[in-house]
């Protein structure tokens, strides 16, 4: 039986944890920030000297930490893109948006343990030469966006925020933004058209790299939620010692969120490639409703490739340390782990998990996340805006017994020729994605709709 590995979600949801400043000490809290404040000039082996933020950063690379909002991009390097030098201010943003459908644990820390999340923004934001960072929180958030402002007092009235940070002569201000609840807002570029008072409209990337032109034209560092956390824990532990949690290439511990049809939805903290599909279905979201079999699982986020149970699947990769991975795994079998995922069609996203058991229809699942994302397009792209929204169309005619025999051969092309780099943003894989991989897995289902009457 699969247990839990909390690092980050340690404290939550014990009895007696209270998110306030004093609890947060009383566990520790702010230690690691305070020792990384500080940290006196260091030599490495190659005799170079490295100030305090310099090591914070070098950790963070050694670490290897992925963003846990979606894409997945090593945090160190997306630091490094950053000119340190710029005679520009340099952001910090924490998107704090959480807007994949499934994804429900940024939430949790920011309303269980906020001083956690406040901490990895000060140990970043000093590691970056940021004086100046927002945390940009989904409109709909207000109990959240509260509870953060509560705990930003409760930090500047500590000296841990505002001028002259616990005598150590750095400055940093935290603002709370909240957005207008938009899935787009999620987006990087488009939280920060969002931030500077804009429609969340995305950015063409090159030339609005957020590390080169981000907020107000200035280089910015957009990380998540719980990768800030992570990096909080990086900072305490040292990279090579997080390094060793987790597989090789994909480290550390990630929170993963189970819900659809299983017995306990919840959010779970496992150690990377170490819990399978089925040990997170079923050892610690308590497995399928009685009577039910598996049908299906959308392993990252609404978004991600849906994988069909029952199907074998084929995990060919080679790990970063040189370790060949070459076998056939079932879909519960199947290690949650970037590379595994990937190599089996899909992806970990957002690390939410949507459980389809046999009562579920695929037609009504899609048509579901297909209206979603037709009305979340924000309508810059002429292939997304329209695209969405005919299959969108298509889906809800298919599932008022209205279908014609040429609609799956539709939804399949309009959903191939809206992604591949015709769309501003990645939004145009994320709407097509879920429509190629249930219309390929589920086609006899969708066909069966769509036949004309005997
Ligand atoms: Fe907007 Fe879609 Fe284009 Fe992204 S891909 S910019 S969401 S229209």
């Amino acid at each position: 039986m699969i247990q839990e590995r909390r690092i980050i979600l340690e404290h939550l949801d014990r009895a007696g944890y209270t998110p306030d400043l004093g609890c947060y000490r009383r566990h520790g809290g702010y230690a690691t920030f305070e020792r990384c404040l500080a940290l006196e000039p260091a030599a490495t082996p190659e005799g170079q000297t490295l100030s305090g933020p310099e090591q914070i950063r070098l950790e963070v690379r050694r670490s290897g930490l992925r963003g846990r909002g979606g894409a997945g991009f090593p945090c160190g390097v997306k630091w490094s893109f950053v000119n340190l030098d710029s005679d520009r201010p340099i952001y910090l943003i924490c998107n704090a948006d959480e807007s994949e459908p499934g994804t429900f644990k940024d939430r949790q820390i920011i309303h269980k343990d906020p001083h956690q999340l406040i901490e990895g923004i000060l140990i970043a934001a000093y590691a970056n030469r940021v004086h100046q960072a927002f945390i940009y929180i989904r409109g709909e958030f207000i109990e959240g966006a509260r509870i953060l402002d509560r705990a930003l007092d409760e930090a500047r009235g500590a000296g841990l925020l505002g001028r002259d940070i616990l005598g150590r002569g750095y400055d940093l201000e935290i603002c709370v933004h909240r957005g207008a609840g938009a899935y787009i807002c999620g987006e990087e570029t488009g939280l920060i058209e969002s931030l500077e008072g804009r429609r969340p409209y995305p950015r063409i990337k090159p030339p609005y790299y957020p590390a080169v032109l981000g907020l107000y034209q200035c280089p910015t560092i957009v990380n998540n939620v719980e990768t800030l956390c992570a990096v909080k824990h990086v900072a305490a532990m040292g990279g090579n010692e997080y390094a060793k949690l987790g597989v090789p290439g994909d480290p550390g511990t990630r929170i993963v969120c189970v819900s659809g049809q299983v017995r306990r939805p919840g959010y779970f903290e496992i150690e990377i490639g170490k819990a399978t599909l089925g040990q997170l279905i079923h050892d610690l979201a308590g497995g399928l409703h009685p009577g039910r079999s598996l049908k299906a699982v959308i392993p990252g986020g609404s978004s991600a490739k849906v994988l069909r149970a029952g199907e074998k699947y084929k995990l060919k990769f080679a790990r970063p340390d040189g370790k060949e991975i070459e076998r056939e795994a079932a879909l519960l079998d199947l290690p949650y782990d970037s590379a595994s995922l990937a190599a089996a069609g899909s992806m970990c996203g957002s690390g939410a998990i949507v459980v389809l058991d046999d009562s579920a229809s695929a037609v009504e699942a899609l048509a579901n996340i297909a209206e979603f994302y037709a009305h979340e397009s924000c309508g810059q792209c002429t292939p997304c805006r329209e695209g969405s929204l005919w299959m969108h169309k298509i889906l809800q005619r298919i599932l008022r017994r209205q279908g014609r025999p040429a609609d799956v051969d539709n939804l399949e092309r309009i959903a191939h020729n809206i992604p591949g780099g015709r769309t501003v943003c990645a939004f145009g894989e994320a709407c097509s994605w879920p429509v190629q991989s249930f219309v390929a897995k589920f086609g006899d289902e969708f066909r069966q709709m769509t036949a004309p009457p005997p």
